[in-house]
């Protein structure tokens, strides 16, 4: 029977000969002198590759040479990083509904503009500012609910950056919370930049 157990300095499995038990082999990943265990620790299903321990050096004693079949594969999840894939999930949820209202009230807003810009008296000429926001205001007058699309977006992208922040507070690698803290994040920056310059 061989014996599986955890390195105690990089957490990789191990597995070596029952004949090893409670002396010293090198960990093949870490290359850290371990003592094994008298019995198995941990139940690891995949063991792969077997590579020599090479003997220690210094005043360690020698390392018994054997062959040590190596756990190859991705490390399992911690309970963290699963909370972090989790948050990041919903926050990227949020961040895709965020982007929705935001594009379907460009779309929107273009195509109102459009069809009053042909109805006008200069249909080829770019209306100038004023008669823009005039548009504007004659499109939210018309289609009031036009009006709750950055409401909702500006919503959507609170609770992504909130879910963001929490998926990252618990793992710092989880791509999925770079994702919308960068999105969300992003856009309620600029949203405060504009206001404060409409303020001024
Ligand atoms: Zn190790």
């Amino acid at each position: 029977m061989a014996i599986r157990f955890r390195c105690k300095q990089c957490q990789e499995p191990i597995e070596v000969d029952e004949e090893l038990a409670e002396k010293l082999a090198r960990c093949p990943f870490c290359q850290t002198v371990v003592t094994v265990p008298g019995r198995s620790e941990v139940e690891i299903d995949e063991v792969a590759t077997a590579r020599p321990v090479e003997p220690a050096s210094g005043g360690l004693p020698p390392v018994p040479a054997a062959n040590v079949p190596l756990h190859v594969g991705p490390r399992p999840m911690t309970y963290a990083q699963h909370g972090a894939v989790a948050y990041g999930n919903y926050s990227l949820i949020a961040t895709a509904l965020f982007i929705t209202l935001t594009v379907a009230m460009a779309v929107i807003l273009a195509i109102e503009l459009s069809h009053i810009q042909a109805g006008s008296s200069q249909p080829t000429q770019p209306p100038s500012f004023a008669e823009a926001t005039e548009m504007l205001e004659d499109v939210r007058n018309r289609k009031p609910w036009i009006s709750a699309l950055p409401m909702g977006g500006l919503f959507f992208a609170l609770i992504g950056l909130v879910f963001g922040i929490i998926s990252l507070s618990k793992w710092v690698g989880s791509w999925r919370g770079w994702v919308a803290v960068t999105i969300c994040g992003g856009y309620l920056l600029m949203s405060c930049v504009g206001a404060l310059l409409t303020l001024v």
